[in-house]
């Protein structure tokens, strides 16, 4: 099957080609000519099955033809944060090259007057957060009515950050003839009654889980005494050939604290998590995307679905409260074909979460047992761990420390934040499963630095996004 089967214009075709792809995945071949049939679709996929192009391409298509008319954007793609709202901006400029359609980017922590000025000139895609495409709705700066399809993003992740409210008000104030298509890792009940609700007579599909699935993934647990996790992580990244690396951690403590540990230790490491507003996120992701640093310490919704290539090696600090998480997680490395490696530390107070963990991907993760002779013999920039830390056995002996209850951080969390701080709340982060979604507890303040030139156009950059075109 080639992309030219699906029905897609000879632009677009031109545009793939020069993109490098020649073979379609799995649920563009199914989703694509459906979509180009207008129907309604729901999608079970995650971030790595090539889930963006499979609604990019055939809406570029689709928008081909039409007018655009002043605050009515045609088309809305709703996600869940910034940075994947501008990956999707991304693979509009390049699959969009040689179309003439007119995008707008309405995210937190860029100026709401450039956004007003791009709708007002007329858009064909838009691209949003809940919150903020919320914010200028209410403010009567935007009409839905001419907008004939809706994508829903990553709907899961949307009901972890506690956006289904917006998003069920979004649905009712576009037109009930559009079409809707919506993408999710997992269905939960609130997701299955959301596309009950709003989706009409959809094509379902499900692609199987990337990560869990992706030999090209080697993935190994390190079972560690709690209080020796960092000297451990520090052996791993000197001695198993890494060189780009993402390190989890569950809680925004732990990713300032263990970043800092790091560079003090010589490592070229950097941070990115919820309370770091946006510039700071985008410059510190540019920073590890051109190599000027080869370790980015990372939370999970910082750093969901990020498409980050060429990462060796994955690290669990912790072992991620829900098991998603850790497909996720992984998932940033063995892309596209390249293989990765991904350790997990398991401490005590891990032991439940790595079960469920294996219970999710279906198997028992092989064991990694860090040789510490091993270590002596080389040069170290710091101490290296010792026969203490490496097997289970010794740490029975042992009292671990009792690591900090995740509430330590939910003292900064209150759930009267205003709207535009509810953008890329992190409900995950910092708290225990099955805790309620809040928001974080003080609105994120994120001006670019210079506003793009020309607003709402392909060729208008982003500050911090190289090539993507923006408000
Ligand atoms: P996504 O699931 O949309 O996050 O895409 C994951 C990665 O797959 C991105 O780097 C895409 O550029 C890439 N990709 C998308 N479609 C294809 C394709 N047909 N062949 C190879 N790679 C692709």
């Amino acid at each position: 099957m080639s992309f030219a089967d699906l029905g897609l214009s000879d632009e677009l075709l031109q545009a793939i080609t020069a993109k490098g792809y020649d073979t379609p995945t799995p649920i563009q071949a199914q989703a694509i000519p459906s979509v180009l049939m207008m129907r309604d679709l729901i999608a079970i996929a995650q971030t790595g099955t090539g889930k963006t192009a499979s609604f990019v391409l055939p809406m570029i298509d689709i928008l081909a033809h039409g007018r655009r008319r002043a605050m009515m954007p045609r088309s809305l793609i709703l996600e869940p944060t910034r940075e994947l709202a501008a990956q999707v901006a991304e693979n509009f400029e390049a699959y969009g090259k040689n179309h003439d359609l007119k995008m707008a980017l309405l995210i937190g922590g860029v100026q709401m007057g450039d956004q007003v000025k791009a709708l007002n000139e007329g858009v064909d895609v838009l691209i949003a957060t809940p919150g903020r495409l919320m914010d200028l709705f209410e403010r009567g700066k935007i009409l839905l009515t001419g907008c004939d399809l809706l994508v829903i993003d990553e709907a899961d992740r949307m009901l972890d950050m506690g956006f289904i409210p917006d998003i069920e008000t979004i649905c009712s104030k576009l037109p009930a003839s559009r079409q809707t298509l919506l993408f999710s890792a997992t269905m939960p009940p609130p997701i299955k009654k959301l596309a009950d609700k709003f989706l009409s007579n959809p094509k379902s599909i499900e692609v199987a889980r990337p990560a869990s699935n992706n030999t090209n993934i080697a993935q190994h647990k390190v079972l560690v005494d709690s209080r020796k996790k960092r000297e451990a992580l520090r052996y791993l990244l000197q001695n198993d050939n890494v060189s780009t690396a993402m390190i989890f951690a569950n809680r925004k403590t732990t990713v300032r604290e263990l970043n800092k540990s790091l560079q003090r230790h010589g490592f070229q490491s950097g941070e990115i998590h919820g309370d770091m507003d946006q510039s700071a996120r985008i410059a510190e992701l540019d920073r590890f995307k051109d190599g000027k640093i080869n370790i980015l310490v990372c939370s999970d919704v910082a750093a969901r679905g990020l498409d980050i290539k060429g990462v060796s090696h994955v690290f669990n600090f912790d072992t991620p409260w829900h098991p998603d998480d850790y497909v996720h997680r992984i998932g940033r490395t063995g892309r596209a074909g390249a293989t990765g490696r991904a350790f997990t530390l398991v401490g005590k107070e891990d032991l439940e979460a790595i079960e469920n963990v294996e219970k999710l991907t279906g198997g028992a993760i092989p064991l990694y047992k860090i040789e510490a002779e091993a270590a002596e013999e080389r040069p170290a920039r710091e101490s290296r761990p010792r026969r203490e830390e490496r097997a289970p056995r010794e740490e029975r002996s042992e009292k671990p420390r009792r690591e900090r209850a995740p509430k330590a951080d939910k003292a900064e969390a209150t759930d009267k934040a205003p709207r535009a701080a509810r953008e890329e709340r992190a409900p995950r982060e910092d708290r225990a499963p099955r805790a309620e979604p809040r928001a974080e507890s003080r609105p994120r303040r994120s001006e670019p630095s210079e506003p793009p030139s020309k607003p709402g156009e392909w060729n208008g950059p982003v500050p911090g996004f190289p090539g993507i075109s923006a408000l």
